[in-house]
Parts: structure tokens; sequence; C-alpha cells
């Protein structure tokens, strides 16, 4: 039996987890939950799954949590709840399902107790990648991919050789927008950008497909994770969702992962890795799928690609500066103050105006990650 630990229980990735909990109850047992605020679903989550201890992040919401269900579990508050539950609960992996910076912290303390690492959370890559890799190693704690293109990339690399690759090969769908023109982005609404084709997923991450930044992280979270060139990741638009990623090898062969998009099969994959479990709720009918297509991705006109790629280039804490910009340009656009155009605009600028530091330590990584939102928050008073 692992016992798991949900960082984010109540969003997405979370609920995607506890479902494959609930239909491998001989396997795994929740010993923790942690939530932002929504403690009704919270209460629903430790009703069925009895966690030993569950944080809440708002210290209002947690008291509320104290007086509704006494000492039924052990309720954790604020950051620092966070850490606590990471540093001193009795677990065997972590899923790291919070969104954004805000899951790096608790993430580094689980690698340092050398647990396995199920990493949704691609924002701790995307902005510490070397520390996190050099930590994992140090600590032996192994950083399994959710992320569905890196769980794929990471099936098609077992019994391989990394020296044997020639490139991997991202898949994207593309996001609602990729057949409107850059023109057309300028008018798009919140509702619009929140209607992903293929994935149901969080508000952050499903603006991110439409403005493509989400693969624009990913490449980022490849680049560290797979410890490969920037030039031997490469991404194609492949409108389907079926194929989730692939790797070419030297050879010239391809290896590509396929199913249904679903979230609970990479969810499953790094909890039961290096096996696999007997699951017959996702099977994919080959037959009934009919086309799988593959074109280029317009760097003109996603220009998150384009910066996201840059980033790598300039490294240190670039990729921190852009990710909080684009952390803050999601927020704001989510609440109406600025045009889905402008996500791209004000993450350029950030970056341009945002001291950046080369060989980051943490400290200036947190630095970064404040000055930006600082930076922006003071464009908008
Ligand atoms: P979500 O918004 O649905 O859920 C976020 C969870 O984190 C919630 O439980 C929320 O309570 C908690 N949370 C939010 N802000 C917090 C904070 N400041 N402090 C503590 N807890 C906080 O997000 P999601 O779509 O489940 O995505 C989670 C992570 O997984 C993201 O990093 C995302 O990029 C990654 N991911 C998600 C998907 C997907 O299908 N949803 C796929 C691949 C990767
Ligand atoms: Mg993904």
């Amino acid at each position: 039996m692992k016992k798991i630990l949900i960082l984010g229980s109540t969003g997405s990735i979370g609920k995607n987890a506890l479902d494959i909990i609930r239909n491998f109850k001989e396997e795994f047992s929740v010993v923790g939950l942690t939530v932002n605020d929504n403690i009704d679903l919270l209460e629903e989550q430790i009703n069925e799954f009895n966690p030993a201890t569950v944080v809440v992040k708002n210290n209002l919401k947690a008291k509320e949590l104290r007086e509704r269900i006494g000492t039924r579990c052990r309720i954790l508050e604020g950051e620092e709840g966070l850490l606590e539950i990471t540093k001193f609960e009795d677990y065997d992996i972590l899923l790291s399902a919070i969104v954004g910076f805000a899951g790096l912290k608790p993430t580094i303390e689980a690698i340092k107790k050398g647990k396995r690492i199920a990493l949704a959370n691609k924002e701790t890559l995307v902005v510490a990648g070397e520390i996190i890799i050099k930590l994992s190693n140090q600590y032996h704690s192994e950083i399994i991919p959710v992320d569905s293109e890196h769980s794929a990339i990471f099936q098609c690399l077992v019994g391989e050789d990394k020296k044997d690759i020639n490139k991997i090969i991202l898949t994207a769908s593309g996001g609602p927008f990729l057949n409107k023109s850059k023109e057309e982005f300028v008018n798009v609404t919140i509702e619009e950008a929140l209607q992903h084709p293929n994935w149901k997923m969080g508000n952050k991450i499903t603006i991110d497909s439409a403005t493509m930044m989400n693969k624009g992280l990913e490449v980022i979270e490849a680049f560290w994770l797979f410890g490969l060139s920037k030039d031997q990741i490469d991404i194609a638009i492949h409108p389907q969702s079926i194929i989730h990623s692939m790797v070419e090898f030297k050879d010239g062969s391809i290896k590509a992962q396929l199913s249904l998009p679903d979230m609970k099969l990479p969810i499953l994959y790094a909890f039961s890795y290096p096996h696999r479990l007997n699951y017959s709720q996702i099977l994919t009918d080959i037959k009934k799928i009919g086309q799988l297509t593959f074109f280029e991705p317009d760097f003109d006109k996603f220009v998150c690609l384009k910066l996201a790629y840059d980033v790598i280039e300039e490294g240190g804490t670039a990729p921190c500066i852009l990710n909080a910009a684009n952390e803050m340009a999601v927020e704001k656009f989510l609440k109406g103050k600025i045009k889905f155009s402008q996500i791209p605009e004000l993450i350029k600028e950030a970056l341009d105006v945002v001291n950046n530091h080369s060989n980051a330590t943490l400290e200036n990584i947190f630095e970064a990650d404040f000055r930006t939102r600082e930076f922006i928050n003071n464009k908008f008073k």
C-alpha cells in the first residue's frame, strides 16, 4: 500500500488523482490533502478518504473547518502548514498539484525527504529546474512527470539510453485559437479563452493553453527533466491530442505514447511506476480515432512559445521572470483588466525590465518572482 499526500486536492489534477485512488483502494491510501480555500469540497474529501492531516492555505477558512469537523483530523494552515505537512507527514508519494509558483517550496521539502514526486506543478521545474534536478539527485528523490507530454516521453524512454535520443517532439493541441488570426486575438473573450477543445483543466493552465504559453512552459520543463539541449526539443501541433508526445532516436526510429486525452492515465502511471495496474476505464479504440494530423507551430502568432525558448537561452532567473509575469498576466486577463493580446506584451516587458540574475540561487529565484509581481502590480496601480 503506497501512502499518498496530495497538494492541491480540490483542483482538476487533485480530483482526478482521488478518482484513481478510489479505484485502487488496495494499492493507494490518502494520508494528507491540501487546498487553498475550498473547504466544502475538502470536507467531502475528508469524509471519504480519512486523511491524517489536511492543510488549508487560507487561515480564516482553516478556522472555519476546525469549527465544522473538530478533531477528526489534524488541520494545519497557511504556507507554514504546507511546509509542515510535506516535512513531517508519513507518506511515500507527493502529488505536487498546486498551481503556479506556490507549489515550489513544499515540493522542495518533499524532495529533501527523498520522496517520490508525482509532478504536475510544471512551474517548479520552470522557475528552478537546475536546483530541483540537483536536489532530486542529492536526496534520491524520483521525479515522475504527470504532465501528459512528459509522462509520454518518460514512458517512451523506459529501457532506452538517453545518449540515443535525437530529439523529443512535444505534441500540442494548439488550444482554442489555433485557427484564429493574430489580429483576432485583440477581441477574444474570457469565456472563449476558457474553452479548451480537448482537456478540462484549471483556469490558469487553460489560458496558458490558449496563448500556448503552456507548451512554452513544457519545453522548459522537458529541458530540465530530460537533460536535453533546447534544439533537441521540438513541437508538433496535433489537434486530436491522442499522441501525447514522441521521442526520435539516433537511428531514425520514433516512439510515441497514445491514449484518449485523460489525466488519470499519467497520474496512475506516476503512482504505479515501474509497474502498470489493470485499468479498463479509459480504453482507446484506435479504429474509432480516424485521422491523426501534425503540423508546425506558428511562433509568430503564439509569441509566448518564442519567449519560452528565449529564456532557456538566457538562463538564470529569466524563466522565473517569464513564469511570474505570465501568472500575473493571466490573472489580469481573467479579471478583465487586460486583453488576451496583451498577455505576451506584459511578459516581454517584464523580461526587459526585471533584472536577470545568472547562476541563480533559490534566494535569487524568490527575489525575481517578487520583483516581477511588484513590477506588474505597479503598472496597474
Ligand atoms: P486547479 O486550479 O484546478 O487546482 C489548483 C489546486 O491548488 C487547488 O486545489 C487549489 O486549492 C490549490 N491552490 C491554488 N493556489 C494555491 C496557493 N496559492 N497555495 C496553496 N494551494 C493553492 O489547477 P490544475 O489544473 O489542477 O493544475 C495544477 C497543476 O498541474 C498546474 O501546475 C498545472 O500546470 C499542472 N497540470 C495540470 C493539468 C490538468 O489537466 N489540469 C495537466 C498538466 C499539468
Ligand atoms: Mg501538458
